[in-house]
């Protein structure tokens, strides 16, 4: 099978801590079945830098936290025929999403992090994305496929979803255990 008939499979990474990408990783052998039906246009695993157009199947991890984010997702959706929502921080929310629980919470994370925790050069750097008000899932901003939850979730449950949707089945997602 030449590059050209392969799936086109792009994976992204939103706020999140790339656990999920290390239980894609984990699918071990399994993952060079796939690496023969698949080409990775996209991902933090590959260089390229623009998110190319006709992408097959996007993974995304990771929630929405701020307005570049928000700006990729909604190109991604609109490049992508088949979008999956790869964990529980991009299907819920999860871990990023606990600073919703306050009004302000963008700003006091900011502050957090630039001004009570450091000992030297105390300032919010002006080059950071502005934040949302509230961090979101996936599914609150675009429109999703299919959900993979689990933190991290199941490298053998992702491995049927991308199965089956590379032999042009539905993958029956209903009652599949987060973790395998
Ligand atoms: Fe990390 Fe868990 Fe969020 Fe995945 S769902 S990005 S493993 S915290």
């Amino acid at each position: 099978m030449s590059a050209k008939e392969k799936i086109r499979v792009a994976t992204l990474w939103l706020s999140g801590c790339s656990g999920c990408h290390m239980s894609f990783l984990d699918q071990d052998e399994l993952i060079l079945d796939l690496a023969k039906k698949i080409q990775v246009v996209y991902s933090p695993l590959v260089d390229t830098k623009t998110f190319p157009e006709n992408v097959d199947v996007t993974l995304i991890e990771g929630a929405v936290a701020n307005e570049e984010q928000q700006n990729l997702l909604k190109e991604v959706r609109a490049k992508t025929k088949i979008l999956i929502s790869l964990g529980d921080c991009a299907v819920t929310g999860n871990v990023p999403a606990l600073r919703n629980a306050w009004e302000d919470g963008g700003k006091l994370a900011l502050e957090r992090a630039y001004l009570e925790n450091t000992e030297v050069n105390k300032q919010i750097p002006r080059a950071v994305p502005a934040l949302l008000d509230k961090v979101r899932p996936l599914h609150e901003l675009v429109k999703v496929d299919y959900f993979i939850p689990g933190c991290p979730p199941s490298a053998s449950v992702i491995n049927y979803a991308l199965t089956e949707l590379l032999a042009g089945r539905t993958p029956n997602m209903e009652g599949r255990s987060k973790y395998g």
